[in-house]
């Protein structure tokens, strides 16, 4: 540049770049097998795409409505409905969005304030806290419980100030993979009562729920779900991440000044795909036959590791599986997954990412939505440890 760029103040001065896009670019450096960043490496339904392209050849190719393609807000009511029981009206309670980020930065950027607090459970995803400081509020970290990885509800209590404005949740759980149980949620409605604390509930892994459990919903406790901004992706459920389609549903409510926000910061998301998903969501078979694919992965890879040092944790959902990695190597967890990158040929997400506080233990996350012989690839080197 030959002149002079003003300097700026960053909003984010915390922030670099995603851990994910790190791992991803280093495993592509090192030709290591990439069990980080959470994608699959196999196609979707080719009767998906098929439905995209005939939307986009029969002319589906310009803006639709504001809040979504009104047959995909209607397919999305009547899943919920059908899965959960709760009747979210799909005119004035379903947007929706450019896949779960945009939903859940929208939400906050909507209906948080300055000064407002928000409660994350840590660890989290990465994209909670800058959306959080964005909105001008303060993230009030509440851990997990050290040892069961799962929410401990008497924390949560102690960390409710007049100022919390709202809990953000995640469940099934990125990057831990437990799953909410019903105790559990009920805990959490009792206990946000008496409060005006509204819920975002992150579920984008909503269909990725082992061993005969069922996902449990926010929205599926009507008296919570008065509250609650549910958030899901199609990413995650059709094997399609690079389409970011995703949405919210929420009461009138909530969701008037969602679409407030959501209207100048994406307008609408991108027609055909909505369209293609729409036609899609008539079968239920391929969300309701995900928790069976998903865990014969979980299984292949969980006894491809058995033979070796790694200490598995349970997987209750996601598609990832964490492991403690202390009787392999002393080094932090961020080293290890450069180390395990470079030298061993696998590409892994270090658990600290999550977490603003040091980790009490050594633990690395690996995503298994991949294909077998991918996953034999890297069992092969892992168990070579
Ligand atoms: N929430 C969680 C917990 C995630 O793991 C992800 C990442 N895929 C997202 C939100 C973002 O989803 P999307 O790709 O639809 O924006
Ligand atoms: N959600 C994915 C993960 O946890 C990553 C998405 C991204 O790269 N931002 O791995």
């Amino acid at each position: 540049m030959t002149f002079e760029t003003p300097a700026v103040t960053s909003r984010l001065p915390a922030v670099g770049t995603t851990i994910f896009t790190v791992m991803s670019a280093l495993a592509t450096r090192h030709g290591a097998v990439n069990l980080g960043q959470g994608f699959p490496d196999f196609e979707g339904d080719p009767a998906l795409v098929d439905a995209v392209v005939e939307a986009m050849r029969s002319g589906h190719n310009q803006y639709p409505p504001m809040p979504g393609v009104p047959a995909l807000r209607s397919a999305i009511a009547g899943k919920i409905e059908a899965l959960h029981g709760t009747r979210y009206d799909a005119d004035s309670e379903i947007t929706v969005t450019a896949g779960a980020t945009q939903a859940l930065l929208t939400a906050i950027l909507a209906l948080v304030h300055p000064g407002d607090e928000v409660i994350v459970l840590e660890p989290c995803y990465d994209s909670y806290e800058p959306a959080i400081t964005l909105a001008g509020a303060r993230t009030v970290r509440v851990p997990l419980d050290p040892v069961t990885l799962r929410v401990d509800l008497n924390r949560v209590a102690a960390a409710l100030s007049p100022r919390t404005r709202a809990i953000l949740i995640n469940t099934p759980h990125n990057p831990t993979g437990t799953v909410w149980t019903v105790e559990e949620r009920n805990g959490l409605r009792d206990l946000l009562r008496p409060t005006g604390v509204l819920l975002i509930s992150d579920e984008v892994y909503e269909h990725m729920v082992f061993d005969g459990q069922a996902h449990v919903s926010a929205g599926g406790d009507a008296e919570l779900a008065a509250r609650s901004l549910v958030v899901s992706s199609f990413g995650k459920t059709f094997h399609v991440t690079g389409w970011k389609v995703g949405y919210v549903a929420a009461p009138a409510a909530l969701m008037a000044e969602f679409r407030k926000v959501h209207q100048f910061n994406v307008f609408t998301v991108n027609t055909p795909m909505q369209i293609g998903l729409a036609r899609y969501l008539a079968d239920p078979a391929p969300y309701l036959d995900l928790p069976a694919f998903y865990q014969r992965k979980r299984d292949f890879f969980r006894a491809g590791l058995a033979s070796t040092r790694f200490e598995l944790l349970p997987c209750e959902g996601t598609y990832f599986q964490c492991v403690a990695y202390e009787q392999i190597s002393s080094l932090d967890d961020e080293a290890f997954c450069r180390w395990l990158t470079e030298s061993v040929g696998v590409a892994a997400i270090p658990l600290s990412a999550f977490s603003a506080q040091a980790p009490t233990r050594r633990l690395v996350r690996f995503c298994f939505a991949k294909q077998d012989a991918t996953l034999t690839a890297a069992l092969s080197r892992l168990q070579a440890l």
